[in-house]
């Protein structure tokens, strides 16, 4: 039986958002009305300010600071930190440009990590490559994959490296219980459409250190006394984030990479989502993942024992497929509708290392390399529902096994 013929759907939009919660309307008509957009107007309580207190409270975290994109937060959390002009950073080289970006943008040069098939950082390497001039570590989750946080932790510890969690794409995830993003010094996430909460665009950091917060929050622009409506825990002011601000005003510069009160009102009513789309997105993706893991052809590496994912797409690798192959399966993927990319083969893929040539000359990463060339990229939005997963799946193994010239049968049915 023809695997399209056997499939009641039409192929899947894999790029729609979940509609925002109807409640974000009667805020964002309030902020319309009395056009009070900018977060330092009001005197208190402004929408940005809740979310930040949502937000902290939700992840575990002390302190909060919302900022117009992960990427700013990522930025800011360097500048923070305190890392001086040329200081080193070391980062996976399985990420997005964003990242290496975010260092190059605050005088840092990034040091890249081998990254293993299994989407995760290459200890060994990491260890080798964690020389006493490496300044911070800067963890990307890279697709919500978390590494051995335990390993990593320690290393950093032990040489008292500070380690800033990029969970663009984490969050919900856990490691051993703890929310990732809470593990580091600093956690950052972001709200752009691709990511499990949508706003379009904006990003937060999270920390449980004053001076970094307080650091931070001058920085992404809270000028003169602006500081004043940032509060600490329970939204209490909180004396130690007073005496941070205090030692820092008028001594950083100000970058001005704030959020706006409409991102917050589009933001703060997904907050109660987010445990269902973690619930969601993993049952999604374990279900795609079982029925591709029973093929020769595909294979999606486990979570790490402490690793509880919360994914909005999956990634595998392909079998035994020259280049050409996984080619070919990208083609005869998409000819059945469903939208695969192999990392390493589309053109100007900004995970690929190689193509970040704003660094300069990009080291040789064999292992790192090797697994691009066979890890595909599958957007599995938590909204999904179960016959569209199974055509999703349906069309993978088809496309498989047509270039691998099996026969074509409906697997996993
Ligand atoms: C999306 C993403 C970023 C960048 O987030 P922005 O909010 O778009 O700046 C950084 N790192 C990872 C792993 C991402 O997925």
């Amino acid at each position: 039986m023809n695997v399209m013929q056997a499939s009641p759907i039409q192929p899947p939009n894999t790029y729609d958002a979940e509609p925002i919660p109807p409640e974000a309307r009667a805020e964002i008509d309030r902020l319309l009305r009395s056009g009070d957009l900018f977060r330092y107007t009001a005197p208190e309580d402004a929408p940005v300010a809740l979310l930040e207190r949502e937000f902290a409270d939700l992840l575990g975290a002390r302190y909060a600071l919302a900022v117009s994109s992960c990427s700013a937060a990522l930025f800011l959390s360097l500048k923070a930190l305190g890392l001086p002009r040329d200081a080193k950073v070391l980062i996976p080289a399985f990420t997005f440009a964003a990242v290496p970006s975010a260092i190059v943008h605050a005088d840092c040069v990034p040091v890249l990590v081998e990254v293993g098939e299994n989407f995760r950082i290459d200890l060994a390497d990491f260890e080798a490559k964690f020389t006493d001039d490496i300044a911070a570590v800067m963890i990307s989750h890279m697709r919500g994959h978390t590494s051995d946080m335990d390993a990593i932790m320690a290393l950093a510890d032990a040489k008292g490296v500070p380690v800033i969690e990029d969970a663009a794409h984490s969050l919900g995830t856990t490691w051993d219980g703890r929310n990732i993003g809470t593990i580091g010094a600093v956690g950052c996430f972001s709200f752009q459409s691709y990511k499990l909460v949508n706003a379009g665009e904006g990003g937060i950091l999270i920390s449980d250190d004053p001076e970094v917060i307080a650091r931070a929050v001058i920085m992404s622009g809270a000028y003169e006394h602006n500081w004043k409506k940032h509060k600490g825990p329970q939204g209490q002011n909180s004396p130690e984030l007073a005496e941070a601000f205090a030692r820092w005003q008028n001594r950083l510069p100000l970058y001005n990479m704030r959020m706006q009160n409409l991102s917050a009102a589009v933001i703060r009513p997904q907050l109660p989502h987010v445990a269902r789309r973690v619930r969601d997105g993993r049952r999604n993706h374990d279900l795609v993942a079982d029925l591709l893991n029973a093929t020769a052809w595909m294979h999606v590496p486990p979570a790490l024992p402490k690793e509880a994912r919360a994914p909005d797409s999956l990634q595998f690798n392909l079998i035994g497929m020259t280049d050409a192959q996984a080619r070919a399966f990208q083609a005869a993927a998409k000819a059945r509708g469903v939208s695969v990319s192999v990392f390493g083969l589309s053109e100007d893929n900004a995970r690929a290392f190689w193509n970040w040539q704003f660094l300069g000359e990009t080291p040789d990463l064999p292992r790192t390399r090797a697994m691009l060339m066979s890890a595909c990229d599958v957007r599995l939005p938590a909204r999904l529902t179960e016959p569209e997963l199974r055509f999703i799946a349906e069309g993978l193994i088809g496309a498989a096994a047509e270039v691998m010239g099996a026969p074509s049968r409906a697997y996993g049915t």
